[in-house]
């Protein structure tokens, strides 16, 4: 490693996510403090890398680029500008259509429900009848809104809310509705209801603009030509050449402190080297669950150290499946020879099979897939816990499943399989059960710590977006400069916005 410029102070910056980089980034623009990151996997990008499979490249789930936020909007267009897909250069934003759909007793459903004559027609009509039935009693009678079942009964009537949201709550967080708090909904479907669904339906009102539909509602996002990674390797080797350091293959395994506040980290390279880098400031986006067990020199309560080694998250697994096409005819708006679906994404509400949601990433950009005309690249989205029996399987038995799947729900042939790749993510989805409910006195306990920053998904245990991630980096290079408080880090990502299951 480098010797660090010992003429500046140094920020060390755990993770090159969207928040380290964006800190780093930022860091930089000021001029006075040496941003240093250490990151403990061989990648850029976290949890929005693209990984490239033979010239295949696949997100950890589709990452789509839509901020409520212009300060991030400019952000990304500045470091990568937008074009049209036909002309556009190595480094380009493409604006996507969106088309997400619901699949579910073998059909696909609007995503969110539509109250269309399509929607209706599906179901049929004793389904539709008891769907308008439930929904006037829920109307009638409320219900404390105690848990995440009560928030969709309310909002949608209990039938509804069996057929469409039930399972595949279970699915994604491995808990039943009922035993969630409703505070989730308000993230996860925020405005939306089935009045919502009823009044755009009636009323077809078209997108004027970002801010006046519902998120989930939105038609269209950005994303680059290669996929959300090149976006964070453009930003990565912007801050090496404004001088930043970025190092690889370097996990923080000890934050090491004297009178109180952090001055240096123990790191340890996938060789298994350890190295000690003095700090000013340590910016974290590390999972909390870590991080306070690495503080070395710093006596962290029980209570405190009891609640965030204990807090909760969910894994992830995601399957590769490189076909030369698929059976379901579909337009994709590009014009292919291999016959696919046009969804950039689906969900998948059948009980038969355990995938949750499947990505088409020809359709996300064209270029992500070596050969576009002739193949379609899928990734099939399964959410498990780390050690559980999906977890423990092996690649060719996930894939086997993922394949078999695939087929049962009458999406391939066997036969068109060309190969798969499997990917598991630690740590996809940091949840808000068990000993989160004392993430307060955590949180509590950070502040009062001077020089650091916690920046990030798991670096401060919210569902975030990227855009979430990364403007609480920049609220924390803005505490550091003294131009806001420690609560405007922590408040981002807290006016229940609405977060999709990303
Ligand atoms: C399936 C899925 C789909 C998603 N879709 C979208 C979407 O469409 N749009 C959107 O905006 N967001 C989406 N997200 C969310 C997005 O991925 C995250 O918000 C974002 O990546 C979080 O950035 P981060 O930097 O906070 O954390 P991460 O991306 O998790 O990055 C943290 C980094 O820190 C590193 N690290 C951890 N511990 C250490 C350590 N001890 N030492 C050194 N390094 C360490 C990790 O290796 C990692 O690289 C999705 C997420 C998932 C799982």
């Amino acid at each position: 490693m480098q010797r660090q410029n010992d003429r500046k102070r140094v920020a060390i910056i755990v993770g090159a996510g969207p928040a380290g980089l964006t800190a780093a980034y930022e860091l930089l623009k000021h001029g006075d403090v040496h941003p240093v990151i250490l990151e403990a996997d061989e990648v850029v990008g976290g949890l929005s890398r693209t990984v490239d499979f033979n010239g295949n490249r696949m997100d950890i789930g589709g990452h789509r680029f839509f901020s409520r936020n212009d300060e991030v909007m400019r952000w990304w267009l500045d470091i990568m500008p937008l074009s049209t897909y036909e002309e556009c250069s190595e480094n380009a934003m493409l604006r996507r259509r969106r088309l997400s759909r619901i699949f579910f007793l073998r059909r696909f459903f609007d995503y969110p429900i539509k109250a269309s004559y399509s929607t209706f027609s599906k179901l049929g009509i004793l389904r539709t009848l008891s769907v308008v039935g439930s929904y006037i009693i829920a109307r009638i009678r409320r219900r404390d809104e105690l848990s995440l079942e009560d928030f969709y009964i309310n909002r949608f009537g209990k039938v509804l809310y069996r057929l469409f949201f039930e399972d595949y709550t279970q699915k994604v967080w491995g808990k039943h509705p009922s035993e969630l708090g409703a505070d989730w909904g308000s993230q996860r479907v925020k405005g939306l209801s089935l009045f919502t669904v009823l009044s755009n339906a009636l009323s077809q009102r078209r997108e004027k603009g970002c801010k006046e539909v519902e998120t989930s509602l939105i038609s269209s996002f950005l994303y680059p030509k290669f996929g959300p990674g090149q976006l964070w390797e453009r930003v990565a080797s912007l801050i090496k050449e404004k001088g930043g350091g970025l190092f690889l293959g370097y996990r923080v395994v000890k934050v090491n402190f004297s009178d109180g506040k952090p001055f240096s980290v123990t790191c340890r390279s996938s060789q298994g080297e350890e190295y000690v880098l003095a700090c000013d400031y340590l910016f974290s986006s590390m999972p909390l669950a870590e991080l306070l067990p690495s503080f070395n020199g710093l006596s962290v309560p029980s209570p405190v150290l009891d609640t965030a080694v204990a807090l909760p998250y969910r894994d992830f697994i995601t399957v590769g499946v490189l076909l030369d096409g698929m059976s379901v005819r579909g337009e994709a708006d590009d014009g292919n020879s291999a016959s696919r679906l046009p969804d950039n994404w689906i969900y998948i509400q059948e009980r038969d099979v355990k995938v949750g949601r499947i990505q088409l990433f020809n359709n996300w950009s064209p270029y992500m897939v070596a050969d576009n005309e002739n193949s379609v690249f899928l990734g099939l989205e399964y959410f498990c816990s780390e050690g559980d029996a999906l977890w423990t399987m092996s690649d060719a038995d996930i894939s086997a499943m993922a394949v078999d799947e695939l087929v049962r729900l009458g999406f391939i042939e066997s036969k068109s399989v060309i190969e798969t790749h499997v990917i598991r993510m630690k740590k996809a989805y940091p949840a808000y059960y068990g000993s989160y409910s004392g993430i307060e006195k955590v949180r509590a306990f950070l502040d009062g710590i001077e020089n650091l920053y916690c920046i990030g998904r798991n670096g401060q245990h919210r569902y975030n977006n990227m855009d979430h991630s990364m403007l609480s980096a920049m609220r924390a290079v803005d505490v550091l400069y003294g131009k806001c408080g420690r609560d405007a880090l922590w408040n981002v990502n807290t006016d229940a916005e609405y977060n999709e299951e990303n």
